[in-house]
């Protein structure tokens, strides 16, 4: 059977995940409120990049923030980028607020200060090899728990990692031709 991805859309870069997720044959579905969640067989969903404090407040007066969070504690597989891996950082080191706080992961936001915030690298990727990658006031990963996985690792700051069903990267993979992040989050479902 063809899967079901819900992607976030209340915020953000979701439509280009949309276009990546079609060009794998997946159905994708918009998560715009509460509903969404509750009444969709999903198998899995993206938090894409945008603001994660708007994101974080929005999930939050639509009611969608503890339907949401339940589901990931459940299992349900999830990639987060850029903002996304705001959302489900349990530690923010330079801001007092948290938000779904479901994966063991210390971050910094806007971590590359504000001028020098977007640039685009080729790098190594666990498994998948070289990889571009495009970063914008992207946050990066201070530190993980044991029960997570480094996947890589740009300039020493941790850039991407997995913990059981979650998926993190500071980049963003959807602004890229390269579809292989997405490839392997559709791998974990
Ligand atoms: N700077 C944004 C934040 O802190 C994230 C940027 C992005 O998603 N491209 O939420």
């Amino acid at each position: 059977m063809r899967r079901k991805i819900g992607i976030l859309a209340i915020q953000g870069a979701f439509a280009e995940h949309a276009s990546m997720l079609s060009a794998l044959n997946v159905e994708v579905i918009e998560i715009r409120q509460k509903s969404h969640l509750e009444n969709i067989e999903l198998d899995g969903i993206i938090l894409p990049g945008g603001e994660s404090t708007v994101m974080g407040k929005l999930l939050r007066e639509l009611d969608m923030f503890y339907p949401l969070k339940k589901l990931i504690e459940d299992g349900l597989p999830v990639l987060g980028t850029c903002a996304g891996l705001i959302l489900l950082a349990k530690e923010v080191i330079n801001d007092n607020e948290c938000h779904l706080a479901t994966m063991d992961i210390s971050i910094k936001r806007n971590a590359y200060g504000r001028q020098l915030g977007s640039f685009q690298v080729n790098h190594e990727f666990k498994y998948l090899g070289e990889i571009p990658m495009t970063f914008i006031r992207a946050p990066y990963i201070n530190s993980i728990s044991n029960e997570g996985e480094i996947l890589a690792i740009v300039d020493n700051n941790i850039v991407a990692a997995r913990q059981n069903n979650m998926l993190v990267t500071s980049f963003h993979p959807e602004l890229t031709t390269d579809l292989s992040v997405h490839k392997y989050f559709l791998d974990m479902i």
